[in-house]
């Protein structure tokens, strides 16, 4: 029920605006609810899109597509974090951006992958991980640790061409890491078998 105050005093240019936003359903309109609609309209001012951006900004331009704030910002922390989930290149992002969300986070991640700059690689079990599209790595995971070391993928050429003179396939060795036990992992478990097999009567 609308407060008597309204009927007395019509609402009019900028407050009627005002109002519309806070009250969509009202009008029967299809927004989402208030909180995910106010996700758009950040309070905060948009960050300044300084010259680092004029790279990106011509990607998306090529493709007619807009330069957004919300795109930068994630570009900078996939470049900054390395590694980085989405949840991770989220937290990152709402530093300098609160109202961004995590879905704005994943469909800006598929853009920027669509047109190039990052791509996603699987560490393990979790979330692909992005980084920059110059990031072409072939992945060591520990499976105890959880620690990630790199090596050239050209570390794998003998393997790749023996796969495709055996089985005409093209071996893409970055797109998911290689699992194992990292040396500190294993030296550790050399050590504690050690003292298992000495305390052993
Ligand atoms: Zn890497
Ligand atoms: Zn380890």
């Amino acid at each position: 029920m609308r407060p008597a105050s309204d009927a007395e005093h019509p609402i009019v240019g900028t407050g009627a605006a005002r109002r519309t936003e806070r009250h969509p359903h009202t009008l029967g309109w299809t927004h989402p609810p208030d909180g995910a609609h106010a996700r758009h309209h950040p309070a905060s001012p948009a960050p300044t899109i300084g010259e680092v951006d004029t790279e990106l900004r011509q990607t998306l331009h090529r493709r007619g597509l807009r330069m957004t704030p919300q795109r930068q910002l994630v570009l900078d922390a996939v470049t900054e974090l390395g590694h980085a989930t989405p949840e991770a290149v989220c937290t990152r992002v709402q530093e300098t951006a609160p109202a961004v969300n995590i879905t704005t986070v994943y469909r800006t991640l598929d853009l920027l992958e669509q047109l190039g700059v990052v791509r996603h690689t699987h560490l393990g079990h979790g979330a692909p991980t992005y980084a920059t599209a110059g990031h072409e790595h072939v992945h060591l995971v520990c499976h105890h640790c959880g620690a990630v070391d790199e090596i050239e993928v050209d570390a794998l050429d003998q393997l790749a061409e023996a796969l495709h003179a055996s089985r005409g396939f093209r071996l893409d060795a970055t797109h998911v890491a290689l699992s194992g036990t990292c040396r500190a992992c294993a030296e550790r478990a050399d050590a504690e078998l050690t003292v298992d097999t000495e305390d052993t009567p």
